[in-house]
Formats: C-alpha cells, structure tokens, sequence
C-alpha cells in the first residue's frame, strides 16, 4: 500500500476543507459537512461524521486525512473548579489550557449552586505558542523560551479538546474565550487570527466573548485593529513609565510606554467595547500610590478598565506578591481618578494554573 503524505483536517477553513474534498473527487458540498463536523460536532475520529457516507468516511484514512484532535495528557483539578489541561500535539510537544468555571452562588465554582452543569458561565484560557519568547522578567512560561508557534488547528483544537471533556454542548453563550495562555499570540499573528475566525464561524463561539492579551507587540495591535473578526484587546502594561517598563517587560525597549499608548488610543473600539489594561502588582516594585497615579493619567480620558493581578508566585521568580491592602488602595485610587478598576480572581493557583504559572508543570499532579 503506498503512503499518503498527511493533512491534518483540524485547523482548514471552510474554503480549504473544500478544495481538498475537490481533490479527492468528490462534490464541493463534503467541503462543508466536514467544516460542521469538525468545529459544529467537534468529532474526533472520521467515523463519527454521521452525514457522510460511509464510502467517504472509509476512504479518509486513505487519503491521508487526519482529524489532529489534541489528547489530554494530564488534567489537574484545583480547590476552585479551575482545570489545568497538559495536551499533547503531534510532535510530542505538549501545551496548557486552562478551564475555569466561573464562581456561581456556590462560591466555589464546584455545582453547588450552578444548576445542572454546575457553573454557569466558563472561562477557557488558550495558548498561543509552546513556551514564550518575550521574556516578563515575573512569568514563569518566560523561562521555557519560545519552543515554536502552534498552528490554528492547535490553537482552536484546545478550546475543542476542553469542551469535550466538559461536555459543554451548543449553544455555546455562556463559553468566554481568553488567549491568555502561554506564548504571546501576536508573535503568532496569522495563525492566531485564523483559529479565531473559525472558533467563531466553525465552533461558535462569539467574539464578543473573547479577549486576546498581548505584552505590546505595536505593529500587531495596528494590524489586529483592522480585522473583520477579532476577539477584544487587552494589553500587559504592567508600568507606566519606560524606566521601570523596560526593567520589567525587556520588549519596552524596542515598544516603548509612548508607542504602545498611541496604538492603544487609535484602537478601533466597537460600540460599548472597552480596551482592557492589565497590570501585574510586584510588591515593592510598581504598586506604591505614585504608581497607581502615573497609571491613572497615562490612561485619562480613554475608554478602558484596568484589570489588576496580584503576581501569583512561582520557582524562579524573584518578586513577590502584595498584601491585600496594597491591591485594594491601587485600585482604590484608580477608581477615585473614575477608571474601572477590578482585581482579578487567581484561579488555580495551587495547580500552577493562574496567570504567569503555566510551565507545563507536569509534577504538580494532586
Ligand atoms: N503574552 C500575553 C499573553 C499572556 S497573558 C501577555 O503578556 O499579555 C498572561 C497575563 O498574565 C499577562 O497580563 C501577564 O502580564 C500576566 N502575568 C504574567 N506573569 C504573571 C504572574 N507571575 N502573576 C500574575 N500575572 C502574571
């Protein structure tokens, strides 16, 4: 039997799947009932595509098609519902993905208040590459380095593989997506964009329920602007003033405060949308009074909030966190100055899952 060279189904548009249907000899139509499948049905294996005949389905196998479904490695529960998902690809890599039932009533996210499912809203964290390249000097994925890019097709088959194990069917409304993972998604802006278009078109899922945060790649923030399907934008600030913003995030020196406020300010809003400003709380480092000002006049007059974190530790990461009332006094202030100013739940953070932790930490199994 001679070997087929394989194409991965799992990541091709609706135009792709349909051209190598085509190329298979069969109608145009099978382009769009795999396109279903795939994303709508969230299929696994080619025996499952019920609305193709079983001469196709036989036939895939042939053909060299592979789904490229990712397979859940290790799955680690914490105390607060959240699920740290370890992923396998093709090439032996592994990525993180994090699912976080949103508290319900019964604070704990654990269904003792959220009706059948047990939560009533979720959060998927996505990744974006295998490891980093922007080096924060206070997150811990910046000490992997940037291992490689992942494709569209793993980028958006990690949102499937959560889903699935969740068994979240559709309509999916109360699914928010944030590409918050590992890496930085606008270092791997094509495929990054293209997976979004198809979690919307394919999966879903709304953009209006995603958010991609980058650590200021300027260019990329211009081009994400002017496209016709984009999550919404946050952007890691962390400081502002380049003296401190360089010592924190090195890409400063090459994207300084100055121009990536001026990105941030022609951001192309859609109506009720706000631009989102993280900053990570180091105590001692960026969370005195003083710094809560020079954030709040750097931001005047924008249509933003500021979502505060309080730095969640980690091996390897010299800075610590803030006392409580620190965070509160920051945020006091900047509500006072009259930005919106919330302070972000860790989620999981006793299963390295919380923002700045994932390190494919495969040893802290509980
Ligand atoms: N590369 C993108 C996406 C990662 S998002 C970005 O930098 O925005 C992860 C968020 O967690 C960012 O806002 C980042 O600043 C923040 N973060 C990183 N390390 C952290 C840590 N140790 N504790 C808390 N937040 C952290």
């Amino acid at each position: 039997m001679k070997t087929q060279p394989q194409t991965t189904l799992l990541g091709l548009d609706l135009e792709e799947l349909t051209r190598i249907a085509e190329e298979a000899g069969e109608p145009a139509y099978r382009g769009r009932q795999l396109f279903e499948a795939l994303y709508r049905g969230r299929v696994a294996f080619a025996e499952q595509i019920s609305t193709m005949p079983k001469s196709f389905r036989g036939r895939m196998g042939e053909l060299g098609f592979v789904i490229g479904a990712l397979g859940t490695e290790r799955r680690f529960l914490s105390r607060d519902g959240t699920v740290r998902y370890l992923l396998g690809l093709a090439d032996g890599e592994t990525v993180e993905t994090v699912w976080m039932p949103e508290g319900d009533g019964g604070e704990e996210g654990d269904g003792s208040d959220g009706g059948e499912r047990g939560w009533r809203r979720a959060t998927i964290c996505v990744s974006s590459q295998v490891g980093c390249a922007v080096n924060c000097q206070f997150c811990l994925t910046a000490l992997l380095g940037v291992r490689r890019n992942l494709t569209a097709g793993e980028i958006l088959g990690q949102v499937i593989a959560v889903l699935n194990d969740q068994k979240v069917s559709p309509p999916l409304e109360r699914v928010n997506l944030v590409f918050m993972g590992m890496g930085e998604p606008l270092l791997n802006y094509e495929n990054f964009v293209k997976a979004v278009r198809i979690l919307v078109e394919g999966v879903g899922i709304p953009e209006s329920r995603m958010t991609v945060s980058t650590a200021g790649i300027v260019p990329r923030i211009y081009d994400l602007g002017g496209e016709p399907i984009r999550p919404k934008l946050a952007i890691s600030l962390t400081a502002a003033n380049d003296e401190l913003r360089s010592r924190l995030m090195p890409l400063n020196r090459k994207w300084d405060v100055g121009k990536l406020m001026l990105a941030a300010r022609e951001f192309p809003l859609r109506s009720r949308e706000k631009l989102t400003f993280e900053y990570v709380l180091l105590r001692g480092t960026n969370d005195s009074p003083e710094h809560a000002r020079e954030l709040a006049e750097l931001v005047r007059g924008m249509r933003v909030k500021v979502n505060l974190i309080a730095l969640n530790p980690g091996p390897g990461v010299e800075f610590e966190t803030p006392d409580p009332s620190t965070v509160v006094r920051f945020q006091q202030i900047l509500m006072a100055s009259g930005i919106p100013a919330f302070v972000r739940r860790p989620r999981g953070r006793d299963i390295y899952a919380a923002c700045g932790q994932l390190k494919r930490m495969v040893e802290t199994a509980t």
